[in-house]
């Protein structure tokens, strides 16, 4: 692995060139990721809060159009969109942001293949940071990753100082990519990196490793009948804003949208397993009628299929969801619960 040290300064310029390229920029800014334009709004700080929202929205958008359509009366022709991507640099993810794209491209590449993620993160360049801050919601120890796990990542940068930072480069993808910047790097002090690492690692703001993952599988395999569900069911609101901010949760819808009866289009948006319509069927019957059933599937799917299917937790322990559940459900400490019981 080669490492290198790059200031402030030309950390700077390097953004600027990546912009005046005609390349897209996403950054950490106030409160999300955000496409940069000025490089004034980067808010590039270890111990930032992690922002509200994952930046998993540009490789799988809200909602986007898959086909186009024109019909009369006898003919329907169908319209490709056009998925040129554009190079893309993902500056600043946290390690529990990373590696979302790693777990997600194992659904969005198994029974089929969705070209539109594809090209997006084939395209992209994921700069991770080490993360120094911690809350009462993090838990990315719990779930195989670690405020300096470089999982994900092209290139990693740990903070030395307030103004320097090492760049380790740690894939093929993140050298090529940087031997067109080199100008900005200096020499490295590999000692002084693997110390700050270590310092990371001992630091007192490792989120503490609430629950063994292979114990809650087990757990969920022999407990899908269980009162557990019920009493979440009965505080949950059903919102799905826990889907919606999660890095890795990944469920959609396809609708037709008629402009007229003579042309459309197929939209693919964002869905969520706590909507109480999301299984509903069309004949009024819903295999998940009440929301204990619906929180079940969620920690099930996150902990045990996607686990079994694909041999990934489906979860980076961000702790998002809870920061942002309406009625403070916490993730972390209903999946350490599971087992309690
Ligand atoms: S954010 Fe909270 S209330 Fe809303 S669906 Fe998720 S767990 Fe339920
Ligand atoms: S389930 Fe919650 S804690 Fe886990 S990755 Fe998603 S938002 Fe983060």
């Amino acid at each position: 692995m080669e490492e290198k040290i790059i200031n402030r300064e030309n950390l700077n310029k390097l953004c600027r060139d990546i912009i005046d390229g005609g390349n897209i920029l996403i950054a950490p800014g106030k409160t999300e990721y955000t496409v940069i334009k000025d490089t004034s709004e980067i808010i590039l700080d270890a111990g930032s809060k992690p922002t509200k929202a994952s930046y998993k929205n540009y490789a799988f958008p809200k909602a986007e159009p898959v086909i186009y359509y024109k019909k009369d009366k006898n003919d329907i022709e169908l319209i490709d969109i056009d998925i040129k991507g554009k190079k893309t640099v993902i500056l600043g993810a946290k390690p529990c942001d990373s590696n979302s794209f790693d777990i997600l491209s194992k659904v969005f590449n198994w029974d089929y293949k969705d070209d539109f993620f594809n090209m997006r993160v084939k395209n992209f360049i994921v700069i991770g940071m080490m993360c120094e801050f911690a809350d009462k919601y993090c838990f990315c120890t719990s779930v195989g990753l670690s405020p300096v796990s470089e999982k994900g990542s092209d290139i990693f940068l740990i903070p030395l100082d307030e103004n320097n930072f090492a760049v380790r480069i740690i894939t093929d993808k993140g050298k090529e990519f940087m031997e067109s910047y080199g100008k900005y790097l200096t020499e490295g002090n590999p000692e002084k990196a693997k110390a700050k690492t270590e310092a990371g690692k001992s630091s007192a703001k490792m989120p503490e490793k609430v629950f063994n993952s292979e114990e809650v599988r087990k757990w969920l395999g022999k407990n899908f009948e269980h009162p557990f569900w019920d009493g979440i069911g009965d505080v949950c609101l059903s919102c799905a804003q826990c889907a919606f901010v999660c890095p890795v949760c990944h469920c959609f819808d396809i609708v037709d949208e008629d402009y007229s009866y003579e042309e459309g289009r197929r939209m693919k948006n964002w869905d969520g397993c706590q909507f109480g319509h999301f299984t509903l069927h069309a004949s009024g019957h819903n295999p998940r009628d009440i929301q204990g059933k619906r929180y079940r599937q969620r920690i099930n799917h996150k902990f045990k299929y996607y686990v079994d299917k694909f041999g990934e937790i489906l979860c980076t322990g961000c702790g998002r969801c809870s920061r942002g559940c309406p009625v403070s459900i916490d993730i972390k400490e209903i999946v350490s619960d599971t087992v309690k019981n």
